[in-house]
């Protein structure tokens, strides 16, 4: 049974669109079967691997509002064993339409049922709000991953979000757990990013990654390529730590440590 990772931060701007595609690229790399799921209406996700919205069929608006089962949603993108749930711009009326529909807050889980043995990863790439896309993500997911900007900020509006987690915990979702923490857009030569790291790992002990994702312009290069950048730079610093990332999740240690 495939694990479902839900990457939600309600801020936006901190990463967590990056992560999916190159976390999903670079566990699909390692020979996992992995499926993302772009439950953001901007279809960032899509795009940035490579998937033309024009030529999406059937989007995750289909698959929550109008049944249309995920066998005929997903889709293949430009990565070996890496498919995809499209989104385009329609998903942005489901935030509205979802409120007065029945089991709105566990579509997305059982809309996934029916795939689910067909991965060993599904990422769910969540918009920047807590609304109920959000919910429906971390309602269907096994853990979460909190990516988190190593900037000013960085903790505001936390709290918010393990509250959220914490109820969908107690009312919707009891066996939800944290995957982790991701620090991104690590800047080595500031103070700040120190302080924060530091902050942010007082907070989350061990579970924030030892994997720190970098500020690297191969990373914000390689979405207009349609690209993740363990494909679009494998050699660039970014593609390097998102590997690293890969395998720490798969709980896979780096031989030069052992
Ligand atoms: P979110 O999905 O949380 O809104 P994104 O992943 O879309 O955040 O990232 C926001 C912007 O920052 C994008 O333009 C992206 O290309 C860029 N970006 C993300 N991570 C990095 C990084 N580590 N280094 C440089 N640019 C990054
Ligand atoms: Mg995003």
């Amino acid at each position: 049974m495939g694990k479902i990772i839900a990457i939600a931060n309600q801020k936006g701007g901190v990463g967590k669109t990056t992560t999916a595609v190159n976390l999903g690229a670079a566990l699909a790399l390692l020979g996992k079967r992995v499926l993302l799921v772009d439950m953001d209406p901007q279809g960032n996700t899509t795009s940035g691997i490579g998937v033309s919205k024009a030529d999406v069929v059937y989007d995750v608006y289909d698959l929550l509002i109008n049944d249309v089962p995920a066998a005929n949603v997903v889709r293949p993108t430009n990565v070996p064993n890496l498919d995809l749930l499209p989104s385009t711009i329609q998903l942005a009326g489901a935030e509205i339409e979802l409120v007065p529909t029945l089991s709105r807050e566990v579509r997305l889980r059982r809309a996934l049922e029916p795939i689910r043995s067909a991965y060993d990863f599904i990422l769910i790439d969540c918009p920047p709000s807590l609304g109920l896309l959000t919910i429906n993500a971390l309602t269907a997911a096994d853990s979460v991953l909190i990516p988190i900007q190593a900037e000013y900020y960085a903790l505001e509006g936390l709290s918010q979000l393990l509250n959220t987690i914490r109820l969908v915990q107690k009312h919707l979702n009891g066996a939800l757990t944290i995957e982790g923490v991701l620090l991104t857009m690590y800047d080595a030569r500031t103070n700040l990013s120190l302080q924060v790291a530091e902050e942010v790992k007082k907070y989350f002990k061990d579970k924030v990654y030892r994997a720190i994702i970098p500020r690297n312009v191969r990373l914000s290069e390689a979405p207009s390529h349609g690209q993740a950048v363990v494909t679009y730079d494998p050699k660039s610093r970014g593609a390097d730590l998102y590997m690293e990332l890969a395998r720490e999740v798969l709980g896979i240690e780096k031989a030069a440590e052992a």
